[in-house]
C-alpha cells in the first residue's frame, strides 16, 4: 500500500490509511489454467437459467437509467417473504448496503462491534467512517453473546452479526440473537448479516425478518450473491424499520442499482425451484465433504452454510500454507483465511460434485505424502 506523507500531498479522512485493502478469494492461476475456484462461496450451480434470459433481454435497453427505487425488484423480495416492499432498500451487494448503513450511522469517536473471526467488511466500513472497530472473543468458533454485550459502550453504534458467520460456518439460535438485541441500548443498531441463511436448516435458526417487524433498530442484510449465483451483478437487499429504510434512501446513490441486476434479481427470487436445487445440492455435498476430510485426520468446523473451515497443523509439512501451495499445484483455489485470524485454516466452498471429489482426492494425496 502506497504510504502518505502528511506533509507532501491531500490527506485522506482519519482511519482510511488503517484499512487493510479487501483481497478477495483468489479466481487465477499464474499459468491461464482454468481454476477449481472454492474460494468465494459462489453458487456452484449458477444462476437461474431464468435470471439469465432477463438479464440478457435488458442488453436491448442499455440506454436508459434503472429505476432508481428499484421498485419491482421490492415488490417482488416482499411478495416471496411477505414483507413491506416500503421497508426494503436494495444494493450493489449487500457490502454496499454494510457501507452506506455505516456510513449513516457512524462517525470520528463512535465504535462498531462484531466477533473477532467476524466478516472483513464491518472493519473496513468502520475504519472508512472513521469509527473504532471493536471485537469481542467467540467460544470454539461461534459468536459468543456475552463477550458482545460486555464491549457494547455509549460509543456503540453498530452491532454486525453475519449468522451463519463467513468464514467459521457456525450460526447461534435465534434465542441467542433476541437476548444479544435485549441487552443492547435502543440507539445501537444490530445489523443481522443473513448471506447464508437460505443454507440452514435448524429448527432453532431465524435469519431476523421477526424482529426487524418489531423492533426500531434492528436491520437485516440478504445477498443474490450466494445462493442465487448472482455475484457478478452485485445485487442485496436489507430489510429495515421504516427509519432507517429513509436513512439508507437518502445517502445511497440515486441508481445504485443496475438495469440488469433489478431483471435477474426478479427473475432469480421468484425461480423457487432453481433456489430448491442448489439448497438440495448443498445439503448432499457438505456433509459428504465433511465426513471424507475427517477420515484424512482434517479437523472441519461442522458448518450450516454453503462452506467450510478446515483445520491443518499449525506447523510442519502438512501446514495450511503448505496445503494451499499444494491445491494450487493441483489448480484449485481455496480461500486463505490469515486475515481472518485464521491463519491455519482453509476455507472451502462446496462445489459441483466433480469439483468436491477433486478436491477430497487432492487433500488426500497431500496428507498422506502422495502428492
Ligand atoms: C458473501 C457475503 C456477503 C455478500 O456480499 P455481496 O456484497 O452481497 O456480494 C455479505 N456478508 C457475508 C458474511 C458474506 O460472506
Amino acid at each position: 500500500m502506497t504510504v502518505v506523507s502528511k506533509s507532501s500531498g491531500p490527506v485522506p479522512q482519519p482511519g482510511i490509511l488503517d484499512i487493510a485493502m479487501y483481497v478477495p478469494g483468489e479466481s487465477h492461476l499464474p499459468d491461464g489454467l482454468t481454476p477449481i475456484k472454492l474460494s468465494s462461496n459462489e453458487n456452484p450451480l449458477g444462476p437461474s437459467p431464468k435470471a439469465i434470459a432477463a438479464f440478457k433481454k435488458t442488453a436491448e435497453s442499455m440506454e436508459r437509467y434503472p429505476d432508481g427505487g428499484a421498485t419491482e425488484l421490492r415488490q417482488a423480495i416482499a411478495r416471496v417473504y411477505g414483507l413491506d416492499a416500503g421497508r426494503l432498500v436494495c444494493g450493489a451487494g449487500s457490502d454496499e448496503l454494510i457501507g452506506l448503513l455505516t456510513h449513516a450511522y457512524v462517525g470520528t469517536g463512535d465504535e462498531t462491534l462484531f466477533p473477532e473471526h467476524g466478516f472483513l467488511m464491518y472493519k473496513i466500513a468502520t475504519l472508512s467512517n472513521g469509527g473504532t472497530p471493536v471485537t469481542a472473543p467467540e467460544k470454539n468458533l461461534h459468536t459468543d453473546v456475552d463477550a458482545l454485550l460486555a464491549r457494547v459502550t455509549p460509543r456503540t453504534k453498530l452491532v454486525y452479526l453475519a449468522n451463519p458467520n463467513n468464514p467459521t460456518g457456525t450460526y447461534i439460535p435465534f434465542d441467542e440473537v433476541r437476548r444479544l438485541h435485549a441487552g443492547l441500548p435502543k440507539s445501537t443498531i444490530l445489523v443481522l448479516d443473513a448471506a447464508y441463511c437460505e443454507y440452514v436448516r435448524r429448527n432453532d435458526y431465524e435469519a431476523g425478518i421477526e424482529l426487524v417487524g418489531t423492533s426500531d433498530n434492528v436491520v437485516m442484510m440478504r445477498t443474490f450473491s450466494k445462493l442465487h449465483g448472482l455475484a457478478a451483478l452485485r445485487l442485496g437487499w436489507a430489510y429495515c424499520p421504516p427509519g432507517i429504510a429513509d436513512v439508507l434512501n437518502r445517502v445511497r446513490g440515486p441508481f445504485n442499482v443496475s438495469g440488469p441486476a433489478i431483471a435477474a434479481g426478479i427473475a432469480a427470487i421468484e425461480d423457487r425451484a432453481h433456489q430448491e436445487a442448489a439448497i438440495a445440492h448443498n445439503e448432499t455435498w457438505l456433509p459428504w465433504v465433511t465426513a471424507e476430510l475427517e477420515k484424512i485426520d482434517l479437523k472441519v468446523t461442522p458448518s450450516v452454510g454453503n462452506f467450510i473451515l478446515i483445520h491443518f497443523p499449525a506447523t510442519g509439512a502438512k501446514a495450511a500454507a503448505a496445503a494451499d501451495k499444494y491445491l494450487k499445484s493441483k489448480a484449485i483455489l481455496l480461500r486463505a483465511v490469515g486475515a481472518y485470524k485464521l491463519p491455519h485454516c482453509l476455507r472451502m466452498t462446496i462445489g459441483t460434485e466433480a469439483e468436491n471429489r477433486a478436491v477430497v482426492a487432492a487433500l488426500q494425496a497431500f496428507m498422506t505424502g502422495r502428492g
